[in-house]
């Protein structure tokens, strides 16, 4: 009988063995490219894409993302560090380090021929374990404004924060959340971050309110408005013939300025149509013909030309405006209204706040940087320290961090892993041996001898609470909670259960078929 091909010509399979191992090699090198980032100590990197764009970051999700990871095995690693950041927003190179390490453990196992069903189903149990002590270890302080900050300081250290402001920045998250939460529901969307290069970290601000890199089209429109009723349009601002691109046939000079007349006339009736509804102030994400803007500076409507769409959005939500898709379309229904609009200049640039907008109280984190890059990195921290103050007050609250939470999770699996059935209890305490890679590794970043440091650390957890503690230069063992060092509970379980996830499907595939 002839052979049966169920394949294509030129498709790969690799199978059993073979197959485990390069996918748990492709994650493990997925999580070793993070792992010197990991805490206060870790060290940075520099990534540059093909047209020469450099990003310097410690940002476990950003590394990952630029990366350009090729294997599909290790693309389920950097979708563990971005579910991480998607939910909670902080904790991505935890998670990555976890999944690359429980495969590490994952292969050692196979290797002495424990079945991968039983590898999966003693990593689903240690992960259980370590879920139920997790909400034990939550502290039960009140989640008052020191401790929020603390929980946010702890979330940007080592992230270009280095320069003395990190308290400052840290008091100005807490701020941003208290100001868009209903007691523990924060509406984390209507706290905004926008970056502006050209100062310190140091200066930093908290505005009450939206804003825009733009000012009025035209000097002679107002900068400073109060009361204002703001409209939103999400089109060009233009004629209608030419936005349909219709050519004239002009054959004389009488026709020409009667086309020109009929535009003018056109122009001038959509600047009193806005004036007549009351409109004070138009933002505009396309661009405005420029005798349509001098027709709304006699109207006194300050127009914002050319506005990015995602602070067009804001500012429609804050103020309460639908963005219309036609200036003929405008309805008073849908005008916002603003306490006030006001144009700044900062340095070289003009930054128009809207401020008192009726329907949020949004706020915007204006994060300065003496460079760019600084500042993305600034933003990327900030971003992380806004996610788990929210969180954290959202959530379950906080746990000491600096590797103490490992610790002490890991030994309460070794303690129930008796309890589990024949070989997948050498699962669990494989799992086990996983999460001590964490505190193990922040040690190392700051170069303590990891394994005294491990040593230490366990021993005492069993009398206290201990982690490697990071004072600017040098790591100690000391009390997580006393220094400061708090993690909320929801970043530590979405690491747990994503990286577990991760690694037991990994786990599970013995057959790799790959088209070409
Ligand atoms: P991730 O992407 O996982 O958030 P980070 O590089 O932000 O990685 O490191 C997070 C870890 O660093 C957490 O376990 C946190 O408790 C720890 N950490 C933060 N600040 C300190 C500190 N001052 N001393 C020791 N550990 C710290
Ligand atoms: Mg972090």
């Amino acid at each position: 009988m002839s052979p049966v091909f169920i394949l294509g010509n030129d498709a790969r399979r690799t199978r059993g063995r073979d197959a485990q191992s390069s996918n748990i090699t492709a994650g493990k090198a997925v999580a070793d490219a993070v792992r010197t980032t990991l805490g206060p100590r870790g060290m940075d990197k520099m990534l540059v894409d093909a047209t020469g764009n450099v990003v310097v970051t410690n940002d476990g999700v950003t590394i990952l993302e630029e990366m350009d990871v090729e294997h599909p095995a290790a693309k389920m690693l950097v979708d563990v560090a971005r579910t991480q950041e998607d939910e909670v927003g902080d904790g991505t190179t935890t998670a990555a380090v976890l999944a690359g390490n429980l495969l590490a453990r994952a292969e050692e196992l196979l290797d002495s021929d424990v079945h991968p069903t039983t590898v999966v189903e003693g990593y689903a149990a240690a992960r259980d374990i370590a879920l139920d002590a997790l909400s034990t270890l939550a502290l039960d302080a009140e989640l008052d404004d020191d401790l929020l900050a603390r929980v946010a300081a702890t979330s940007m250290t080592g992230k270009g924060t280095g320069d003395g402001s990190a308290d400052r920045l840290a008091d100005l998250v807490v701020a941003a959340v208290r100001h868009v939460a209903d007691g523990d529901r924060v509406r984390r969307d209507d706290v905004r971050v926008h970056t502006l290069a050209g100062a310190s970290a140091g200066a930093t601000e908290l505005v009450e309110g939206v804003l825009t890199e733009k000012s009025p089209v035209r000097e002679d429109m107002p900068r400073d408005v109060s009361d204002a009723t703001v409209a939103v349009l999400d089109a060009k601002l233009d004629t209608r013939e030419t936005s349909a691109s219709v050519e004239y046939n002009i054959t004389s000079a009488g026709q020409l300025n009667a086309a020109l007349d009929a535009e003018d006339a056109e122009l001038r009736e959509y600047a009193r149509r806005l004036a007549d509804a009351g409109v004070d102030v138009l933002f505009c994400t396309k661009k405005v013909d420029s005798r349509a803007a001098a027709y709304l500076a006699d109207e006194d409507i300050a127009t914002f030309a050319n506005v990015k769409t995602s602070d067009a959005t804001a500012i429609a939500s804050a103020t309460g405006a639908v963005a219309l898709g036609d200036v003929r379309d405008i309805d008073p229904d849908d005008l916002g209204y603003a306490a006030s609009v006001r144009v700044e200049t900062y340095g070289d640039d003009d930054l128009t706040f809207v401020e008192g907008g009726r329907d949020a109280e949004s706020v915007t984190l204006l994060v300065r940087g003496s460079t760019e890059h600084v500042a993305a990195e600034l933003e990327r921290a900030l971003g992380d320290a806004l996610d788990v103050v929210a969180v954290a007050l959202d959530g379950d609250g906080v746990v000491p961090g600096a590797g103490c939470t490992e610790i002490v999770l890991a030994d309460a699996i070794r303690e129930g892993a008796p309890g589990i059935d024949g070989r997948a209890q050498l699962a669990a305490e494989a799992f086990a041996d996983a999460l001590d890679v964490l505190p193990r590794t922040l040690a190392e970043n700051t170069g303590m001898d990891s394994i005294d440091a491990l040593v230490d650390l366990r021993a005492a957890n069993e009398t206290g609470r201990a982690g490697i503690v990071t004072d600017g230069e040098t790591g100690t063992l000391a009390d997580p909670v006393e220094a400061g060092v708090l993690d909320p509970v929801a970043v530590k379980r979405d690491a747990l259960e994503s990286a577990t996830e991760a690694a037991t499907m990994v786990v599970r595939i013995d057959d790799i078929i790959a088209a070409n």
